[in-house]
């Protein structure tokens, strides 16, 4: 059975597969015009299968957030038969209304990257894509209904600000974002969102608090040199919550629902009028020859 949903994550998903609550099948790894993809394995532990794939590999190699080959994933995921994809991300609060281990689901993006690729369409005009809404609302909102039948609580909406990485923000940095409505700041998320818009499929993203953004305040005392400190002095190390574990479960539930209603959305047409003005082919994988 194909699947249609794929969770991109970072480290969370080889946390996951080792937690050996999952049944993960071997790793698709197939070569897309964009290089190769990192490894999408596929879970078949109910009757709507869905993919988890990893931003980057599990060890100390991994690369920095700008070269990772977001293009390559998402081609790969789309190539599988993927629709929907749900993003999680670590996530620094900037507004003092979000506490660690608390759950976002952004509805707008600061993109504030420098050196990523940002769009599948590099040597023509078919990048040129309206970005209101953002992400995928029905796609969004069947999460937030997850959510709740999980008993987890969320902060619907908001806007998330990407910076490049790998180093986090400056205090001026963070005030300057703060000035321009962020209210979480990530290294993920862009230009994924973007690309998968590029690629007719859903997006939504989650934003995991892991850590508070510094303003150069001393209102939340910061250990100097740790990172994520009061993450290890509050929870011995571990996340304030256990939502990160919830995650499978409710990503089971979340296919088991797309698989019974599809979102209500435009995503599936977002090339529409590029496909009709250029005669560009219905068969996707055609636009990258
Ligand atoms: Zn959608």
């Amino acid at each position: 059975m194909s699947a249609k949903l794929a969770c991109i994550a970072g480290a969370t998903i080889y946390r996951m597969l080792k937690g050996g609550h999952l049944d993960a099948q071997e790793p698709v790894r197939k070569l897309t015009p964009f290089g190769l993809p990192e490894p999408a394995f596929l879970v078949n532990n109910s009757d709507a299968p869905f993919y988890l794939m990893p931003r980057h590999g599990p060890g100390l190699d991994r690369p920095a957030p700008w070269p990772m080959n977001v293009r390559a994933n998402l081609y790969a995921l789309k190539d599988l038969g993927v629709e929907a994809i749900v993003s999680w991300s670590a996530a620094g609060a900037i507004t003092h209304n979000l506490h660690l281990g608390q759950l976002m689901l952004p509805d707008d993006v600061l993109d504030m990257t420098r050196r990523r690729p940002m769009t599948m369409f590099e040597n023509c005009a078919l990048g040129f894509l309206r970005q209101f809404p953002v992400f995928c609302d029905p796609l969004r909102e069947m999460l937030a209904d997850v959510m709740v039948e999980l008993g987890l609580s969320a902060q619907m909406g908001g806007t998330v600000a990407v910076t490049e990485g790998p180093r986090l923000e400056t205090p001026a940095e963070v005030r300057m974002l703060a000035t321009v409505g962020a209210e979480v700041v990530t290294h993920t998320l862009a230009p994924e969102v973007f690309l998968a818009r590029e690629l007719q499929m859903c997006y939504a993203g989650i934003c995991y608090i892991v850590n508070y953004a510094e303003t150069g305040s001393r209102h939340r005392p910061f250990n100097v040199g740790e990172l994520f400190a009061e993450l290890r002095q509050d929870q011995g190390g571990k996340p304030p919550t256990d939502t990160a574990e919830l995650l499978p479960k409710l990503l089971t539930r979340l296919a088991a629902k797309l698989k019974q209603t599809p979102p209500a959305c435009d995503c599936r047409q977002s090339m529409s009028e590029y496909i009709k003005d250029y005669d560009l082919s219905e068969n996707w994988r055609e636009w990258f020859d």
